[in-house]
Protein backbone atom coordinates (compact mmCIF):
# COMPACT_ATOMS: atom_id res chain seq x y z
CA UNK A 1 0.00 0.00 0.00
CA UNK A 2 0.74 3.29 -0.23
CA UNK A 3 2.14 5.41 3.02
CA UNK A 4 1.59 9.14 3.64
CA UNK A 5 4.20 9.15 6.12
CA UNK A 6 6.91 6.62 4.82
CA UNK A 7 7.99 3.34 3.62
CA UNK A 8 6.09 1.95 7.28
CA UNK A 9 2.32 2.28 7.38
CA UNK A 10 1.15 4.56 10.02
CA UNK A 11 -1.02 4.05 12.35
CA UNK A 12 -2.67 6.66 14.45
CA UNK A 13 -4.78 6.08 17.96
CA UNK A 14 -6.95 9.00 19.20
CA UNK A 15 -7.35 8.40 22.39
CA UNK A 16 -5.45 6.08 25.01
CA UNK A 17 -7.98 4.31 27.04
CA UNK A 18 -9.48 1.13 26.99
CA UNK A 19 -9.94 0.93 23.17
CA UNK A 20 -6.67 3.21 22.30
CA UNK A 21 -4.15 0.95 24.82
CA UNK A 22 -5.52 -2.51 23.73
CA UNK A 23 -5.37 -1.54 19.91
CA UNK A 24 -2.21 -0.04 20.37
CA UNK A 25 -0.72 -3.15 22.25
CA UNK A 26 -2.29 -5.63 19.67
CA UNK A 27 -1.00 -3.94 16.46
CA UNK A 28 3.09 -3.86 18.09
CA UNK A 29 2.47 -7.63 18.98
CA UNK A 30 0.90 -8.52 15.56
CA UNK A 31 3.06 -6.63 13.24
CA UNK A 32 6.49 -5.37 15.66
CA UNK A 33 8.52 -2.99 13.26
CA UNK A 34 6.49 -3.52 10.56
CA UNK A 35 4.21 -0.48 11.43
CA UNK A 36 4.75 2.98 12.59
CA UNK A 37 2.01 4.09 15.86
CA UNK A 38 1.20 7.18 17.36
CA UNK A 39 -1.27 7.26 20.36
CA UNK A 40 -2.90 11.02 21.52
CA UNK A 41 -4.41 11.38 24.21
CA UNK A 42 -4.84 14.53 26.58
CA UNK A 43 -3.53 12.62 29.35
CA UNK A 44 -0.26 10.70 29.59
CA UNK A 45 -2.35 7.92 31.07
CA UNK A 46 -4.89 5.24 30.52
CA UNK A 47 -7.33 5.12 33.48
CA UNK A 48 -8.74 1.82 34.16
CA UNK A 49 -12.75 3.61 35.16
CA UNK A 50 -14.18 0.74 36.78
CA UNK A 51 -12.19 0.82 39.99
CA UNK A 52 -13.03 4.52 39.96
CA UNK A 53 -15.98 3.96 42.79
CA UNK A 54 -13.15 2.21 44.67
CA UNK A 55 -10.80 5.49 44.62
CA UNK A 56 -13.45 7.52 45.61
CA UNK A 57 -13.99 5.47 48.79
CA UNK A 58 -10.67 5.41 49.32
CA UNK A 59 -10.03 1.46 48.75
CA UNK A 60 -7.57 2.19 46.29
CA UNK A 61 -4.86 4.31 45.34
CA UNK A 62 -5.36 6.81 42.61
CA UNK A 63 -2.07 5.88 40.97
CA UNK A 64 -3.04 2.11 40.92
CA UNK A 65 -6.09 2.57 38.41
CA UNK A 66 -3.73 4.23 35.82
CA UNK A 67 -1.31 2.54 33.21
CA UNK A 68 1.69 4.79 31.91
CA UNK A 69 1.24 4.86 27.69
CA UNK A 70 4.56 5.30 27.78
CA UNK A 71 5.67 1.99 29.89
CA UNK A 72 3.00 -0.06 28.64
CA UNK A 73 3.84 0.83 24.68
CA UNK A 74 7.17 0.39 24.15
CA UNK A 75 8.04 1.30 20.33
CA UNK A 76 4.91 3.21 20.28
CA UNK A 77 4.91 7.06 19.74
CA UNK A 78 2.55 8.77 22.40
CA UNK A 79 2.14 12.36 22.18
CA UNK A 80 0.06 14.32 24.89
CA UNK A 81 -2.19 16.76 23.94
CA UNK A 82 -5.94 17.46 22.85
CA UNK A 83 -7.40 16.33 19.31
CA UNK A 84 -8.45 19.91 17.93
CA UNK A 85 -8.98 18.85 14.49
CA UNK A 86 -9.75 15.34 12.44
CA UNK A 87 -9.50 16.38 8.81
CA UNK A 88 -9.79 13.07 7.11
CA UNK A 89 -9.80 14.56 3.36
CA UNK A 90 -5.99 15.36 3.66
CA UNK A 91 -5.60 12.11 5.96
CA UNK A 92 -4.29 14.58 8.95
CA UNK A 93 -5.21 15.51 12.72
CA UNK A 94 -4.87 18.28 14.79
CA UNK A 95 -3.02 17.83 17.92
CA UNK A 96 -2.91 21.16 20.61
CA UNK A 97 -0.63 20.46 23.97
CA UNK A 98 -1.21 22.31 27.19
CA UNK A 99 1.75 24.82 26.06
CA UNK A 100 -0.78 25.76 22.89
CA UNK A 101 1.49 24.07 20.61
CA UNK A 102 -0.01 22.72 17.72
CA UNK A 103 1.28 19.52 15.78
CA UNK A 104 -0.28 17.96 12.62
CA UNK A 105 -0.02 14.07 12.14
CA UNK A 106 -0.54 12.46 9.03
CA UNK A 107 -1.39 8.75 8.65
CA UNK A 108 -2.50 6.02 6.82
CA UNK A 109 -5.10 4.33 9.38
CA UNK A 110 -7.03 6.41 12.10
CA UNK A 111 -8.56 4.33 15.16
CA UNK A 112 -11.04 7.05 17.01
CA UNK A 113 -11.06 6.12 20.10
CA UNK A 114 -12.23 9.15 22.14
CA UNK A 115 -14.66 7.62 24.48
CA UNK A 116 -17.50 10.02 26.17
CA UNK A 117 -17.77 13.04 28.51
CA UNK A 118 -20.56 13.71 30.99
CA UNK A 119 -24.06 14.48 29.57
CA UNK A 120 -25.35 17.53 31.42
CA UNK A 121 -28.29 18.95 31.39
CA UNK A 122 -29.76 22.82 31.23
CA UNK A 123 -30.49 22.59 35.00
CA UNK A 124 -29.33 26.00 36.66
CA UNK A 125 -26.33 25.74 38.76
CA UNK A 126 -25.19 22.15 37.63
CA UNK A 127 -22.46 23.57 35.29
CA UNK A 128 -20.70 25.56 38.39
CA UNK A 129 -21.49 23.35 41.66
CA UNK A 130 -21.55 19.44 40.52
CA UNK A 131 -18.71 16.94 39.39
CA UNK A 132 -18.34 14.10 36.83
CA UNK A 133 -17.36 10.83 38.15
CA UNK A 134 -14.90 9.33 35.01
CA UNK A 135 -11.47 10.99 35.31
CA UNK A 136 -9.24 9.62 38.24
CA UNK A 137 -9.20 13.42 39.34
CA UNK A 138 -12.50 13.68 40.11
CA UNK A 139 -12.94 10.35 42.05
CA UNK A 140 -9.69 11.32 43.89
CA UNK A 141 -11.78 15.20 44.35
CA UNK A 142 -14.95 13.57 45.71
CA UNK A 143 -13.03 11.24 48.53
CA UNK A 144 -10.89 14.15 49.56
CA UNK A 145 -13.97 16.47 49.84
CA UNK A 146 -16.52 13.79 51.78
CA UNK A 147 -13.23 13.00 54.08
CA UNK A 148 -12.15 16.88 54.42
CA UNK A 149 -15.91 17.71 55.66
CA UNK A 150 -15.83 15.33 58.04
CA UNK A 151 -13.08 16.71 59.52
CA UNK A 152 -14.63 20.15 59.31
CA UNK A 153 -17.94 18.96 60.39
CA UNK A 154 -16.60 17.36 63.72
CA UNK A 155 -14.69 20.83 64.51
CA UNK A 156 -17.58 23.48 63.91
CA UNK A 157 -20.78 23.69 66.52
CA UNK A 158 -22.43 25.83 63.69
CA UNK A 159 -25.90 23.24 62.63
CA UNK A 160 -26.30 24.68 59.50
CA UNK A 161 -22.74 24.13 58.58
CA UNK A 162 -22.10 20.93 59.84
CA UNK A 163 -25.37 19.70 58.23
CA UNK A 164 -24.45 21.43 55.06
CA UNK A 165 -21.29 19.57 54.78
CA UNK A 166 -22.39 15.93 55.86
CA UNK A 167 -25.24 16.17 52.92
CA UNK A 168 -23.54 14.72 49.62
CA UNK A 169 -25.91 14.28 46.25
CA UNK A 170 -25.65 11.51 43.72
CA UNK A 171 -27.20 12.32 40.52
CA UNK A 172 -27.47 8.96 38.68
CA UNK A 173 -28.35 5.23 39.68
CA UNK A 174 -26.45 3.33 36.63
CA UNK A 175 -24.02 1.33 37.32
CA UNK A 176 -21.31 4.06 37.65
CA UNK A 177 -23.49 6.44 40.10
CA UNK A 178 -24.69 3.41 42.19
CA UNK A 179 -21.43 2.34 42.54
CA UNK A 180 -20.04 5.70 43.17
CA UNK A 181 -22.43 6.39 45.83
CA UNK A 182 -22.39 2.86 47.86
CA UNK A 183 -18.98 2.65 47.95
CA UNK A 184 -18.27 6.57 49.29
CA UNK A 185 -21.23 5.89 52.06
CA UNK A 186 -19.06 2.56 53.16
CA UNK A 187 -15.99 4.74 53.27
CA UNK A 188 -17.96 7.30 55.64
CA UNK A 189 -19.24 4.55 57.73
CA UNK A 190 -15.79 3.27 58.21
CA UNK A 191 -14.21 6.71 58.55
CA UNK A 192 -17.04 7.33 61.31
CA UNK A 193 -15.24 5.19 64.59
CA UNK A 194 -12.81 7.97 64.45
CA UNK A 195 -15.06 10.61 64.67
CA UNK A 196 -16.42 10.59 68.26
CA UNK A 197 -18.28 13.80 67.66
CA UNK A 198 -20.34 12.63 64.71
CA UNK A 199 -22.98 9.97 64.52
CA UNK A 200 -24.16 8.36 61.56
CA UNK A 201 -27.64 10.19 61.61
CA UNK A 202 -25.71 13.20 60.82
CA UNK A 203 -24.44 12.27 57.79
CA UNK A 204 -27.14 12.53 54.86
CA UNK A 205 -26.45 10.62 51.54
CA UNK A 206 -28.60 11.35 48.38
CA UNK A 207 -29.04 9.45 45.38
CA UNK A 208 -31.43 10.89 42.89
CA UNK A 209 -32.80 9.54 39.95
CA UNK A 210 -35.26 10.32 37.32
CA UNK A 211 -36.32 6.85 36.76
CA UNK A 212 -38.21 4.00 38.84
CA UNK A 213 -35.03 2.03 39.66
CA UNK A 214 -31.55 1.73 39.81
CA UNK A 215 -28.91 -0.44 38.13
CA UNK A 216 -30.96 -0.87 35.14
CA UNK A 217 -28.41 -3.34 33.67
CA UNK A 218 -29.89 -5.88 36.48
CA UNK A 219 -33.01 -7.97 37.05
CA UNK A 220 -35.88 -6.51 39.02
CA UNK A 221 -34.76 -8.53 42.24
CA UNK A 222 -31.46 -7.73 41.89
CA UNK A 223 -32.74 -3.76 41.61
CA UNK A 224 -34.83 -4.52 44.33
CA UNK A 225 -32.04 -5.88 46.68
CA UNK A 226 -29.33 -2.41 45.31
CA UNK A 227 -32.17 -0.45 46.95
CA UNK A 228 -32.91 -2.49 50.26
CA UNK A 229 -29.06 -2.51 50.63
CA UNK A 230 -28.70 1.37 50.27
CA UNK A 231 -31.62 2.26 51.96
CA UNK A 232 -31.02 0.01 54.98
CA UNK A 233 -27.50 1.64 55.20
CA UNK A 234 -29.46 5.08 55.54
CA UNK A 235 -28.67 6.13 51.75
CA UNK A 236 -31.79 8.39 50.65
CA UNK A 237 -33.02 6.71 47.16
CA UNK A 238 -35.60 9.38 45.59
CA UNK A 239 -36.83 7.29 42.40
CA UNK A 240 -38.52 9.12 39.60
CA UNK A 241 -37.60 12.22 41.09
CA UNK A 242 -35.38 15.38 38.98
CA UNK A 243 -32.96 17.91 40.04
CA UNK A 244 -34.43 21.10 38.96
CA UNK A 245 -31.83 23.39 40.37
CA UNK A 246 -28.92 23.57 42.48
CA UNK A 247 -27.85 26.79 42.39
CA UNK A 248 -25.28 28.18 44.83
CA UNK A 249 -25.19 24.34 46.43
CA UNK A 250 -28.40 24.97 47.37
CA UNK A 251 -30.94 21.64 45.53
CA UNK A 252 -34.42 21.73 44.78
CA UNK A 253 -36.04 18.78 43.69
CA UNK A 254 -39.14 17.90 41.70
CA UNK A 255 -40.64 16.26 45.15
CA UNK A 256 -40.31 18.96 46.51
CA UNK A 257 -37.20 18.67 48.56
CA UNK A 258 -35.17 21.25 49.02
CA UNK A 259 -31.45 21.28 50.60
CA UNK A 260 -28.11 22.29 50.88
CA UNK A 261 -25.57 20.27 49.67
CA UNK A 262 -21.58 20.47 49.87
CA UNK A 263 -21.15 17.79 47.00
CA UNK A 264 -23.08 17.29 43.76
CA UNK A 265 -21.32 14.12 42.23
CA UNK A 266 -23.58 14.04 38.35
CA UNK A 267 -23.25 10.56 37.19
CA UNK A 268 -26.39 10.81 34.73
CA UNK A 269 -25.23 9.37 31.20
CA UNK A 270 -22.82 9.70 28.89
CA UNK A 271 -22.29 11.35 25.14
CA UNK A 272 -19.73 10.79 22.83
CA UNK A 273 -16.16 12.87 22.88
CA UNK A 274 -18.04 16.63 21.46
CA UNK A 275 -15.27 17.08 19.15
CA UNK A 276 -17.06 14.63 16.60
CA UNK A 277 -20.20 16.28 16.57
CA UNK A 278 -18.36 19.31 15.81
CA UNK A 279 -18.09 19.57 12.14
CA UNK A 280 -15.65 22.62 11.99
CA UNK A 281 -13.75 20.28 13.77
CA UNK A 282 -14.19 16.75 12.26
CA UNK A 283 -15.06 15.68 8.71
CA UNK A 284 -16.09 12.10 10.03
CA UNK A 285 -19.65 11.71 10.07
CA UNK A 286 -21.55 10.88 12.89
CA UNK A 287 -24.88 9.98 13.73
CA UNK A 288 -27.39 12.81 13.74
CA UNK A 289 -30.66 11.33 15.34
CA UNK A 290 -30.85 12.17 18.72
CA UNK A 291 -31.02 9.32 21.48
CA UNK A 292 -28.39 6.81 22.70
CA UNK A 293 -26.63 6.95 19.18
CA UNK A 294 -26.56 10.66 18.59
CA UNK A 295 -23.03 12.25 17.57
CA UNK A 296 -21.33 8.83 17.52
CA UNK A 297 -19.50 7.53 14.83
CA UNK A 298 -21.74 4.43 12.94
CA UNK A 299 -19.22 1.65 12.41
CA UNK A 300 -20.08 -1.79 10.36
CA UNK A 301 -19.54 -5.00 11.93
CA UNK A 302 -15.72 -5.19 11.39
CA UNK A 303 -15.24 -1.58 13.37
CA UNK A 304 -14.94 0.40 10.05
CA UNK A 305 -16.35 3.64 9.93
CA UNK A 306 -19.32 3.71 7.77
CA UNK A 307 -19.63 6.60 5.10
CA UNK A 308 -22.57 7.86 3.09
CA UNK A 309 -21.33 5.52 0.16
CA UNK A 310 -19.96 2.01 2.41
CA UNK A 311 -17.23 2.46 4.65
CA UNK A 312 -14.49 4.79 5.20
CA UNK A 313 -11.18 3.03 4.26
CA UNK A 314 -8.77 3.22 6.61
CA UNK A 315 -10.62 4.47 9.73
CA UNK A 316 -11.97 2.27 12.60
CA UNK A 317 -13.69 3.62 15.85
CA UNK A 318 -14.84 1.80 18.60
CA UNK A 319 -15.51 2.02 22.49
CA UNK A 320 -17.67 4.72 23.80
CA UNK A 321 -17.93 7.24 20.88
CA UNK A 322 -18.82 4.29 18.34
CA UNK A 323 -22.21 3.07 17.56
CA UNK A 324 -21.32 -0.88 17.63
CA UNK A 325 -23.43 -3.29 15.94
CA UNK A 326 -23.76 -6.23 18.84
CA UNK A 327 -24.03 -9.53 16.48
CA UNK A 328 -23.80 -11.93 19.36
CA UNK A 329 -27.00 -10.03 21.10
CA UNK A 330 -29.02 -10.45 17.39
CA UNK A 331 -30.00 -8.31 14.59
CA UNK A 332 -30.36 -4.45 15.14
CA UNK A 333 -28.99 -4.67 18.79
CA UNK A 334 -25.83 -2.40 19.77
CA UNK A 335 -22.78 -2.64 21.92
CA UNK A 336 -23.88 -0.80 25.26
CA UNK A 337 -20.91 1.59 26.35
CA UNK A 338 -18.88 -0.71 28.59
CA UNK A 339 -15.30 -1.57 29.20
CA UNK A 340 -16.27 -5.30 28.58
CA UNK A 341 -16.67 -4.30 24.96
CA UNK A 342 -14.74 -1.62 24.66
CA UNK A 343 -11.28 -3.64 25.72
CA UNK A 344 -12.23 -6.41 22.96
CA UNK A 345 -13.10 -3.73 20.10
CA UNK A 346 -9.47 -2.79 20.89
CA UNK A 347 -7.78 -5.74 19.70
CA UNK A 348 -10.58 -6.70 17.04
CA UNK A 349 -9.44 -3.08 15.41
CA UNK A 350 -6.07 -4.07 16.05
CA UNK A 351 -6.48 -7.36 14.09
CA UNK A 352 -8.26 -6.15 11.28
CA UNK A 353 -5.65 -3.02 10.37
CA UNK A 354 -3.22 -5.87 10.72
CA UNK A 355 -5.24 -7.76 8.14
CA UNK A 356 -6.18 -4.79 6.09
CA UNK A 357 -1.94 -4.09 5.54
CA UNK A 358 -1.50 -7.92 4.61
CA UNK A 359 -4.14 -7.67 2.32
CA UNK A 360 -6.37 -10.50 4.26
CA UNK A 361 -10.35 -10.38 4.96
CA UNK A 362 -11.60 -8.28 7.52
CA UNK A 363 -13.60 -10.00 10.53
CA UNK A 364 -16.57 -8.63 12.51
CA UNK A 365 -16.64 -7.69 16.01
CA UNK A 366 -18.03 -10.67 17.60
CA UNK A 367 -18.41 -10.86 21.70
CA UNK A 368 -20.90 -12.53 23.91
CA UNK A 369 -21.88 -10.78 27.17
CA UNK A 370 -20.00 -12.02 30.50
CA UNK A 371 -22.47 -10.39 32.66
CA UNK A 372 -22.25 -7.18 35.04
CA UNK A 373 -21.20 -7.05 38.18
CA UNK A 374 -20.91 -4.14 40.80
CA UNK A 375 -19.62 -3.42 43.82
CA UNK A 376 -21.78 -1.72 46.80
CA UNK A 377 -19.20 -1.23 49.19
CA UNK A 378 -17.34 -4.18 51.47
CA UNK A 379 -18.26 -7.42 50.96
CA UNK A 380 -21.64 -6.42 49.03
CA UNK A 381 -22.11 -6.68 45.58
CA UNK A 382 -24.79 -7.20 42.88
CA UNK A 383 -24.78 -8.49 39.09
CA UNK A 384 -24.97 -11.63 36.79
CA UNK A 385 -22.72 -13.80 35.13
CA UNK A 386 -22.85 -15.05 32.15
CA UNK A 387 -22.22 -18.95 31.97
CA UNK A 388 -22.55 -19.98 27.96
CA UNK A 389 -26.08 -19.30 27.62
CA UNK A 390 -27.37 -19.19 30.71
CA UNK A 391 -27.51 -16.38 33.24
CA UNK A 392 -26.72 -16.60 36.81
CA UNK A 393 -27.67 -13.63 39.21
CA UNK A 394 -25.60 -13.11 42.19
CA UNK A 395 -25.37 -10.91 44.99
CA UNK A 396 -23.94 -9.76 48.60
CA UNK A 397 -20.36 -11.34 49.05
CA UNK A 398 -19.97 -14.09 46.05
CA UNK A 399 -20.92 -11.10 43.82
CA UNK A 400 -18.16 -8.48 45.44
CA UNK A 401 -16.08 -11.08 45.68
CA UNK A 402 -16.38 -11.54 41.70
CA UNK A 403 -16.50 -8.15 40.63
CA UNK A 404 -12.92 -7.35 42.75
CA UNK A 405 -11.57 -11.10 41.14
CA UNK A 406 -12.95 -9.54 37.36
CA UNK A 407 -11.50 -6.66 37.64
CA UNK A 408 -8.30 -7.22 38.89
CA UNK A 409 -7.53 -9.66 36.01
CA UNK A 410 -8.85 -6.64 33.92
CA UNK A 411 -6.59 -3.79 34.81
CA UNK A 412 -3.15 -3.54 32.84
CA UNK A 413 -0.01 -4.22 33.89
CA UNK A 414 0.75 -7.24 35.94
CA UNK A 415 2.51 -4.62 38.34
CA UNK A 416 -0.70 -2.53 39.16
CA UNK A 417 -2.74 -5.66 39.82
CA UNK A 418 -0.41 -6.68 42.53
CA UNK A 419 -0.34 -3.18 43.46
CA UNK A 420 -4.12 -2.92 44.02
CA UNK A 421 -4.34 -6.15 45.75
CA UNK A 422 -1.33 -5.52 48.00
CA UNK A 423 -3.45 -2.30 48.84
CA UNK A 424 -6.48 -3.91 49.57
CA UNK A 425 -4.56 -6.24 51.93
CA UNK A 426 -3.31 -3.92 53.57
CA UNK A 427 -6.69 -2.03 54.45
CA UNK A 428 -7.67 -4.95 55.42
CA UNK A 429 -4.98 -5.14 58.09
CA UNK A 430 -4.58 -1.20 59.18
CA UNK A 431 -8.34 -0.02 57.50
CA UNK A 432 -8.42 2.31 54.83
CA UNK A 433 -7.01 5.71 55.36
CA UNK A 434 -9.36 8.53 56.57
CA UNK A 435 -6.86 11.70 55.06
CA UNK A 436 -8.66 13.54 52.61
CA UNK A 437 -6.42 16.17 51.24
CA UNK A 438 -8.19 19.26 50.04
CA UNK A 439 -5.51 21.51 49.45
CA UNK A 440 -4.53 18.91 46.60
CA UNK A 441 -5.96 21.50 43.72
CA UNK A 442 -3.96 24.05 45.16
CA UNK A 443 -0.63 22.79 46.37
CA UNK A 444 0.91 26.05 46.10
CA UNK A 445 -1.24 27.99 48.57
CA UNK A 446 0.62 27.00 52.29
CA UNK A 447 3.87 28.31 50.29
CA UNK A 448 2.48 31.27 49.34
CA UNK A 449 0.69 31.72 52.57
CA UNK A 450 4.54 31.55 54.15
CA UNK A 451 5.81 33.81 51.91
CA UNK A 452 3.31 36.61 52.64
CA UNK A 453 3.61 36.16 56.21
CA UNK A 454 6.26 37.58 58.79
CA UNK A 455 7.44 41.00 59.19
CA UNK A 456 7.86 42.99 55.64
CA UNK A 457 10.56 44.22 55.00
CA UNK A 458 10.58 48.30 54.62
C1 LIG B 1 -17.21 5.22 37.31
C2 LIG B 1 -17.25 4.25 36.15
C3 LIG B 1 -17.39 2.89 36.39
C4 LIG B 1 -17.42 2.00 35.31
N1 LIG B 1 -17.56 0.67 35.58
C5 LIG B 1 -17.55 -0.21 34.55
C6 LIG B 1 -17.64 -1.61 34.81
O1 LIG B 1 -17.74 -2.04 35.96
N2 LIG B 1 -17.60 -2.46 33.75
C7 LIG B 1 -17.47 -2.02 32.46
O2 LIG B 1 -17.43 -2.84 31.53
N3 LIG B 1 -17.42 -0.70 32.17
C8 LIG B 1 -17.46 0.22 33.19
N4 LIG B 1 -17.37 1.57 32.92
C9 LIG B 1 -17.37 2.05 31.52
C10 LIG B 1 -16.00 1.93 30.86
O3 LIG B 1 -14.98 2.38 31.69
C11 LIG B 1 -15.99 2.67 29.53
O4 LIG B 1 -17.07 2.19 28.76
C12 LIG B 1 -14.70 2.44 28.77
O5 LIG B 1 -13.62 3.01 29.47
C13 LIG B 1 -14.77 3.05 27.36
O6 LIG B 1 -13.53 2.89 26.73
P1 LIG B 1 -13.09 3.93 25.59
O7 LIG B 1 -11.73 3.53 25.16
O8 LIG B 1 -14.16 4.05 24.58
O9 LIG B 1 -13.05 5.33 26.34
P2 LIG B 1 -12.07 5.76 27.51
O10 LIG B 1 -11.53 4.61 28.24
O11 LIG B 1 -12.83 6.81 28.27
O12 LIG B 1 -10.86 6.45 26.73
C14 LIG B 1 -11.02 7.62 25.95
C15 LIG B 1 -9.71 8.38 26.00
O13 LIG B 1 -9.77 9.44 25.05
C16 LIG B 1 -9.15 10.58 25.62
N5 LIG B 1 -9.70 11.76 24.94
C17 LIG B 1 -11.00 12.13 24.83
N6 LIG B 1 -11.11 13.24 24.09
C18 LIG B 1 -9.85 13.58 23.74
C19 LIG B 1 -9.30 14.64 22.95
N7 LIG B 1 -10.07 15.58 22.35
N8 LIG B 1 -7.96 14.69 22.80
C20 LIG B 1 -7.16 13.74 23.36
N9 LIG B 1 -7.62 12.73 24.11
C21 LIG B 1 -8.95 12.65 24.29
C22 LIG B 1 -9.48 10.50 27.10
O14 LIG B 1 -8.53 11.23 27.86
C23 LIG B 1 -9.43 9.00 27.36
O15 LIG B 1 -8.18 8.58 27.83
C24 LIG B 1 -17.32 2.49 33.97
C25 LIG B 1 -17.17 3.85 33.75
C26 LIG B 1 -17.13 4.74 34.82
C27 LIG B 1 -16.96 6.21 34.55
Amino acid sequence: MNTTTGAKPHVLILGGGSVGLNAAHDLRAALGSEVAITIVDSRPYMTYQPFLPEVGAGSIDPRNVLAPLRKVLAGTKVVTGAVSAIRHADRTVVVTTDEDVTLEIAYDYLVVGLGSVPRLLPIPGLAEQAIGFKQVEEAVAVRDRILGNLAEAASTKDPAVRKRLLTFTFVGGGFAGGEAISEAEDMVRDALRYYPDLHASDIRFVLIDAAPFIFPEVSEEQRAYALNQLRERGVEVKLETFLNSCEGGVVKLSDGDEFETDLIVWNAGVKPAPILSDTEASDLPTIQERGPMGGRLAVLPDLRVKGDNGPIEGVFSAGDCAWVPDLASGEGKFCPPNAQHAVRQGKRVADNIARSIQGRPLVDYYHKNLGVLATLGMYKGVGYMMLGDKRIDIKGLPAWAAARAYHVYAMPTVGRKAAVVAGWVANAVSRRDIIGIPQSSTPRAAFELAANSGPKKK
